[in-house]
């Protein structure tokens, strides 16, 4: 039986080069960083290589980046920040973010009894951009908190619009870009934006790795302490080997992404018109040009479908998700489908299917049948 895996907003396969560097790395690298001989100097530069080559992507400076184990650690660790040591009062977010953004504003709710707003998500699931200019109009010390691409929609929220706005109203913004950064271009010398995330993983790196950008002077502090690694920002022996394969994942993100975005852009499209074919009555979840790796949809299929579509489809050897994926495999429906479909909708079975350029028409066949039989 041959596998089909279309869950790449979840994860990804790791590149061959990455795989290569990163043995490379293990095999000859293995110096701790902070060590002063010709090992941790070796180890040391390839670190500061590997910042210098990610900070061109985003034209900024490499000190502007900081390695973190993860994108989640880089959302609590720049959330917290700002309210324990810059002081921010409040938040304005959306009820469709992340959970590693959402349980983390709640959490520094209990704690430090901040205000959290939530900003209204059109039915569509994009931001109204009007309820946001109204929200902002308060004295409160602010930061701005939101998705750049929803990992489970694919709807892209206007970075550089957004940022404009918190500039105009002197607030911060923070963007949850785990879905976009490898998969479009992010110029961050034309975005007015303070902070952004990445997780390797997400872009053909390995796991267990990410960055946070802070732009230069912020203000941030540590939330561990220890060694004074990352400018004493984030403490931990750096895992060299992880760090230089995300580089070189975003390398080849960046090298091939016309060719690659194309190439998706044709197998989402492909998928949307098999799909119209075989079951005219599905619906979009999202807007029609959400991002070109995420396609999600509401099958014309009674209720009763819904617990098993996601076994049945994985008896067949194809792996997709219904919502994100630390909610695959659990019934409870999506929190941010919960807040774009009727509750009649909510509980007709929707599939998230999220591509990428290992992905081929075949597996798009294969994934029709598959539902053909259900
Ligand atoms: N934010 C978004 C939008 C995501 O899709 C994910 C991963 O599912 C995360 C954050 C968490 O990233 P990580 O797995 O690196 O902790």
């Amino acid at each position: 039986m041959k596998k089909v895996y279309l869950d790449n907003a979840s994860t990804t396969a790791i590149r061959t080069e990455v795989i290569q560097e990163m043995t490379k790395v293990m095999t000859e690298d293995f110096g701790n960083p902070s060590s002063t001989h010709s090992f941790g100097r070796n180890a040391k530069s390839i670190l500061e290589l590997s910042r210098k080559s990610i900070a061109k992507h985003f034209k900024i400076t490499a000190q502007e980046i900081i390695f973190t184990s993860c994108g989640t650690e880089a959302n609590n660790w720049i959330l917290r920040s700002v309210v324990k040591d810059l002081k921010v009062k409040r938040i304005i977010t959306s009820k469709i973010e992340h959970h590693a953004v959402l349980y983390t504003l709640l959490s520094l709710q209990s704690e430090y009894g901040i205000q959290i707003d939530y900003v209204a998500v059109k039915p569509n699931g994009e931001i109204d951009i009007t309820d946001l200019v109204q929200l902002l109009s308060q004295e409160t010390k602010t930061l701005v908190s939101l998705m750049h691409v929803n990992n489970e929609t694919g709807t892209i929220l206007d970075l550089e619009r957004v940022g404009r706005i918190c500039k105009q109203y002197n607030v911060l913004f923070h963007s949850d870009t785990v879905q976009s950064i490898g998969k479009t271009e992010i110029d961050l010398q034309a975005i007015p934006i303070d902070f952004i995330v990445a997780s390797a993983h997400k872009f053909h790196g390995p796991k267990g790795v990410g960055f946070a950008f802070v732009r230069k002077n912020s203000g941030l502090q540590p939330i561990f302490y220890g060694g004074e690694q990352e400018k004493g920002l984030r403490a931990g022996t750096e895992a060299v080997h992880q760090i230089a394969g995300m580089a070189k994942a975003l390398e080849h993100s960046y090298i091939n992404l016309e060719t690659e975005r194309t190439y998706i852009f044709e197998l989402k499209n492909y998928l949307i018109t098999q799909l119209e074919i075989e079951f005219p009555a599905v619906v979009i979840n999202g807007t029609v040009d959400g991002f070109y790796n995420i396609l999600n949809v509401l099958l014309p299929f009674s209720e009763d479908k819904t617990a098993m579509i996601l076994f049945h489809l994985d008896m067949k050897g194809i792996a997709v998700s219904r919502g994100s994926a630390c909610q695959s495999g659990t019934i409870k429906p999506s929190h941010v489908l919960a807040e774009m479909l009727s509750n009649e909708d909510l509980k007709k079975p929707s599939l998230r299917i999220s591509f990428s350029h290992y992905n081929t028409k075949e597996d798009i066949d294969l994934l029709i049948e598959a539902l053909k039989s259900i």
